[in-house]
């Protein structure tokens, strides 16, 4: 085994592999950007290199300086992770110039696999089942247009040299394939320096099924089964699950040894993914007997995001696996050995706005709270990930924040598993599609494995802008919150602060709160008892709350739930099992001077203490004077004259409590 080897990756990839070196007892090096000085894979590894500034071609893709802070820790390998270098052949062949052993398959295989159209090609003579399509040299529009109608709309044209879903174009129509073509070249030449394309049948509501193989260099393969990733965005993978629901172990031989035929028509080596589109005939009768139809799409020379799936329904660890057969090692099982376990799902946590058309969102993760897990090794619920509470999300790499991967012997067991996970997977500080991973979980699609790659825009209703928490348990959650912390500043029972309010009997205290876009209006009131009833928007309900471990119970007429609350500035975001809401508290004291009194009437705009009267009965005052000085939450708030006039009389005097609303003196105007 390697005694010592370079992670050319950042994120949670480089942290993964960092896992498993070190439980082989290999070290590791780590390299790094300006923008990752301080971050997660660094400290991961045993060294780290510095090789540039923050942009990733100024640092990650700069294969050569890669290359010497290899050399220069004497690392004797190079993982490359996933995305960055892992599929570029100068430097899979640069590496090998150098003597240090790339970790993925030889250069050629990269190459074979590297273009869309010339993959195609290669894999029809393997006899692997194709798209219907055109993927030839020639690229005059004319004759790309021609083939386009013999394939028969829908077409697809797709970039050759495309990736992460960019540089596809859905043609409908005949009249419309020219502009598309011109707009898909434009955007391949500038994302892929290379304007090559080629246009396939659109597969209507097909599934993407992939297929995890794996080849050592003594010519052995096998296939560790399928991955089903039909849960996308912008053609890009949102959930993936092992194995796929529907698959008949005809069909799972079937594809994965078409998998294991492509593989070999490249002498492919390591880990690799060959991905399928699956077109499914629905049969007429229910007892799922749909027949699907598998065509090659492409194949991922790398590892792949979601290999963690297939680590937990195989129970096997892909990056030993990749590190065993780079040192020269013959795979550990043979095709016959290897079997499926349970049922796993991945969700991958983005910072994203997915109500915003899933607009990339960047911050710092100012909460990052995980559910009972493990990192980076099969468990029942497993996050991997490169970033920790306080850690920035920085536009300079990809959104994704960490992977979530539930294990449980049933699919509907995992989907309740990642159901509660992602309840409890609190971030702060940035936009998440967390809740919006939820609603997709929870919809009538997926939960009945009803799945296609058009999934999210055909359950949009339920996925998109929903408000899971209504708008008077987040004003509760608020309001408690709101009364502890002011007991905690107290020192003492909430209640007894305001038992000085008694004596002028029931106590109210208005609020205001901002939620979902609105102002909203609300008023508590503390009854002699000690009872809260909060009234929010008119309507009116008793309000209790207890603490419970590091959260609140809130009742709330007559129901009551558990909720976590972060308090960042005004803001309350509360975490609840059925959903996650922010609150803002509009604070009336910081708007003093506007809650003042009308016609001659000066009132506590809060429940507080009168620290001292700057006038005395029968001063004129005008406008704006200061009249007053009340103290709430241990801060200090003037009250100003609400219109010119003389006082005719002080209602307390200084040390007195007063509860909002308190009329504090009369003014004659
Ligand atoms: P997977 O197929 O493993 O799910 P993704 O498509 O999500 O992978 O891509 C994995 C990583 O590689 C991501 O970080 C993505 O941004 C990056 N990536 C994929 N294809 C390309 C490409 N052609 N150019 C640049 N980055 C890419
Ligand atoms: P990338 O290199 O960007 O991953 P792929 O060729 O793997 O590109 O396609 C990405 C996604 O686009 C697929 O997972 C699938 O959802 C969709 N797609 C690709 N080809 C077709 C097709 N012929 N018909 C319908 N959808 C397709
Ligand atoms: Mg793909």
């Amino acid at each position: 085994m390697f005694k010592k080897i370079l992670i050319a990756n950042r994120g949670e990839i480089a942290c993964r592999v960092a896992a498993t070196a070190r439980r082989m007892a290999v070290k590791t090096v780590a390299v790094y950007s300006d923008a990752d000085a301080a971050a997660k894979h660094v400290q991961a590894c045993d060294e780290a290199v510095h090789i540039g500034g923050s942009a990733p071609e100024d640092s990650y893709l700069r294969w050569e300086r890669i290359i010497e802070a290899a050399k220069a820790t004497g690392a004797q390998a190079i993982h490359p992770g996933y995305g960055f270098l892992s599929e570029n052949e100068a430097f899979a062949s640069a590496c090998l110039e150098a003597g240090l052993v790339f970790i993925g398959p030889p250069a050629s295989a990269i190459r074979a696999m590297g273009l869309k159209a010339q993959s195609k090609q290669l894999m029809e003579k393997a006899g692997v089942p194709l798209v219907p399509g055109y993927h030839g040299a020639d690229q005059a529009p004319a004759l790309l247009a021609r083939e386009a109608g013999r394939i028969g709309y829908p077409v697809l044209i797709k970039a050759s040299a495309g990736g992460g879903g960019k540089g596809m174009r859905t043609v409908d129509k005949a009249e419309d394939f020219a502009a598309a073509l011109a707009s898909c070249q434009r955007e391949a030449r500038n994302s892929f320096g290379d304007e090559a394309v080629l246009v396939e049948k659109y597969v209507t509501r097909p599934r993407h099924i992939e297929i995890q193989v794996f080849g050592d260099s003594q010519g052995n393969y096998v296939y560790l089964f399928e991955r089903d990733c039909s849960v996308q965005r912008r053609h890009q993978k949102v959930l993936e699950e092992a194995p796929a629901p529907g698959m008949t172990p005809a069909l799972r031989k079937q594809m994965g040894e078409a998998a294991v035929a492509a593989a070999r028509a490249v002498n492919y080596v390591g880990a690799g993914t060959v991905e399928f589109i699956v077109e499914q005939a629905k049969s007429v009768d229910s007892s799922r007997g749909d027949s699907m139809n598998f065509f090659f799409m492409e194949m991922n020379t790398r590892l792949q995001v979601e290999h963690p799936v297939t680590e937990a329904i195989t129970g096997l660890d892909l990056v030993e696996w990749q590190l065993r057969v780079a040192c020269g090692e013959p795979l550990p099982l043979r095709q016959e050995q290897l079997r499926i376990d349970g049922h796993a799902i991945e969700a991958r946590i983005c910072a994203e706005n997915p109500d915003n058309n899933f607009l990339p969102a960047t911050g710092t993760l100012r909460v990052y709270r995980k559910p009972e897990c493990s990192s980076f090794e099969r468990a029942p619920v497993r996050i991997d990930d490169g970033v920790r509470e306080g850690d920035a999300i920085s536009p300079y790499y990809d959104s994704m924040i960490a992977k979530l991967i539930v294990h449980a012997d049933t699919r509907e067991q995992a989907l309740a598993r990642l159901d509660e996970a992602l309840a409890a997977t609190h971030i702060v500080g940035l936009a998440t599609n967390v809740q919006f991973l939820r609603h997709v979980v929870q919809s009538r699609s997926f939960a009945q494995a009803d799945l296609d790659t058009a999934l999210i825009p055909r359950e949009a209703a339920v996925l998109f802008n929903q408000q899971p928490v209504g708008l008077e348990l987040a004003a509760a959650a608020a309001v408690a919150q709101t009364l502890l912390d002011e007991q905690a500043l107290e020192g003492n029972d909430p209640f007894s602060r305001r038992d000085g309010w008694r004596s002028h009997g029931v106590a109210t205290r208005r609020l205001e709160f901002q939620f979902g876009g609105e102002q909203a209006k609300a008023q508590l009131v503390t009854s002699h008892d000690g009872g809260l009833q909060l009234t929010v928007n008119g309507r009116s309900f008793p309000l209790t709350f207890r603490r419970q471990g590091s959260g609140l119970e809130i009742g709330h007429g007559d129901q009551r739930t558990r909720a976590l609350i972060y308090t960042l500035g005004e803001t309350d975001h509360v975490f609840t099992a059925r959903g996650a809401a922010q609150i803002v508290s509009i604070d009336l004291l910081a708007h003093a001077g506007e809650g003042v009194a009308e016609g001659g009437r000066l009132t506590a705009p809060m429940p507080g203490k009168v620290v001292s009267f700057s006038v005395k009965a029968g001063d004129k005052v005008s406008k704006g004077q200061a009249l007053a000085v009340m103290e709430a939450m241990k801060m200090e708030h003037t009250i100003a004259a609400p219109a010119d006039g003389t006082v005719a009389e002080l209602l307390y005097a200084p040390g007195d409590q007063v509860a909002e609303g308190a009329e504090l003196l009369k003014i004659a105007v």
